[in-house]
């Protein structure tokens, strides 16, 4: 096993005994858990240590590491509901790969995480657990839809966390909790047991505290998996570089700037300062396809998003109503019990863009969009060898707030859903904070770049910090 990160958890340095951290974090989790509501699913403490006798014998790069996992990642032997009605109760045959690599390298699952249903939103409130709230706010959205997950981080209810990054569901978390986040190259982590939203766009992500913490759990998590025919046979570890600022140009993206917060700017800006005071060139450039990411993305997501859960008709896949005669009556009764209206809103939209008569349209010039936009970035990196931008364009909105009006919770995505069309990498880190609030950054690079974008992350966070956990 290659130990190419140096570790920064201080249980892995022995500086911690694990069983009294274990308690720790136990305690943590009573103390913040009836205020936040970020975790769907917790494992029993008499399980716990069981599992973590078990699991410090392995001696693995994650030897009694506490990790916390989203609730739409298989796990065979805890509930995996995608904070869907249609799926209470469901246990899963199997693990996701991710799973058990991470079982394979000594860690400790604690339990499930909140989110939107099945990962569709941006503030972890379409869920039937009730909506997630930001421990730097309680009655602000900790983002989505890996809201459970950053706000776990963010109080120290575990040590890593899994999310899942369609459109950027575990950056916004990120940027709204204090923690650091990446969406990885598209194919270099198995979605293998991830219940599927939007395939050609999600990853499962690794979320943690600090930089070096994310590139361990990414190196332990990534490679080629014969169940997952879009992951990529690329075997390499993702170490952290140290990056030369006189051979590295950033470019920040006017498209990308557009209507974001005076203090998420003033941030941003001093961020771009301090980086310029290493010696690093940073212009600023424009790229016009990037205006058409978000209809883009929404159009591409949503329609994927209506094949995927076509499975559930409550009678092979998901949960079944009590009294239907048939399969279309059984069908029909499930998802309309079952379903949450957002889920609902997808699967009628992404049916519509896939219409006879409007795919063309809107599907097939969605697709057009996207080839463009990957296309204008691949050109945009042999000048530059990231880019830097905000993560969203407003502070986290109060809980309620972007309910009531879909298209406003759509635009809070503006800034991250291009990693996803282009299959980058993205990388999201606290860069300080403004009037209470923990402001993201981040970093995109082409694709297989994690490793210098984990040196320009360092890079930062050395001159800011680690912000969480919280007391
Ligand atoms: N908010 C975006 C959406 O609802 C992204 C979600 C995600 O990344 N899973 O589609």
């Amino acid at each position: 096993m290659i130990q190419a990160v140096k570790v920064s958890l201080e249980v892995l340095n022995d500086r911690l005994d694990p069983y009294d951290h274990l308690e720790e974090i136990l305690d943590k989790i009573n103390r913040w858990e009836p205020k936040v509501n970020a975790y769907a699913y917790v494992e029993n403490m008499g399980k716990l240590k069981e599992d973590l006798g078990r699991q410090l014998k392995r001696k693995g790069r994650l030897s009694g590491v506490i990790v916390a996992v989203k609730d739409n990642i298989s796990t065979s032997w805890m509930p995996t509901t995608a904070a869907s009605r249609m799926l209470s109760g469901y246990i899963p045959p199997y693990n996701a790969t991710v799973i058990e690599k991470l079982l394979y390298e000594g860690a400790v699952i604690i339990g499930k995480t909140n989110m939107d249903e099945f990962a569709m939103g941006s503030t972890s409130e379409n869920t039937p657990y009730g909506p997630v709230h930001n421990p730097w706010c309680l009655d602000c959205t900790a983002g989505g839809s890996s809201g459970g997950s950053g706000a776990v981080l963010a109080y120290g209810g575990a040590d890593l966390a899994l999310g899942s990054d369609t459109g950027g569901s575990v950056r916004l978390p990120a940027a709204y909790t204090g923690t650091v986040a990446l969406k990885p190259t598209y194919g270099t982590v198995s979605r293998y047991g991830l219940i599927p939203y939007a395939n050609s766009l999600e990853q499962i992500s690794p979320m943690a505290r600090t930089v070096k913490d994310l590139a361990l759990l990414y190196n332990t998590i990534k490679g080629d998996d014969p169940r997952d025919s879009t992951t990529l046979g690329v075997e390499q570890e993702y170490p952290i570089d140290r990056v030369d600022p006189g051979k590295t140009r950033i470019a920040v993206i006017r498209e990308l700037m557009d209507g974001v917060d005076e203090g998420i700017l003033k941030i941003f800006w001093n961020t771009i300062s301090l980086l310029e005071s290493h010696g690093f060139t940073i212009d600023m450039v424009s790229i016009k396809s990037l205006r058409y990411s978000l209809p883009a993305y929404y159009v591409i997501a949503m329609a994927e998003a209506s094949s995927n859960l076509a499975r559930y008709d409550g009678v092979i896949h998901g949960n079944r109503v009590k009294e239907c005669r048939g399969y279309w009556d059984c069908a029909a009764k499930a998802r309309g019990e079952y379903f949450g209206v957002e889920v609902k809103t997808r699967i009628l939209m992404g049916a519509y863009v896939l219409m006879e008569g409007y795919s063309r349209e809107y599907y097939v010039k969605a697709t057009k969009l996207r080839r463009l936009i990957r296309d204008s970035l691949a050109k945009l990196f042999k000048d530059y060898q990231a880019i830097i931008s905000p993560v969203s364009p407003i502070l986290p909105p109060k809980l309620g707030e972007k309910l009531e009006d879909p298209v406003k919770m759509y635009t809070m995505d503006v800034m991250t859903v291009t990693a996803n069309l282009a299959g980058i990498p993205a990388l999201v880190q606290p860069a300080g904070i403004i009037s209470g609030f923990p402001i993201g950054i981040q970093w995109m690079g082409p694709v297989f770049s994690e490793s210098r974008l984990f040196g320009l992350a360092s890079i930062v966070e050395d001159e800011v910090g680690v912000i969480t956990p919280l007391q």
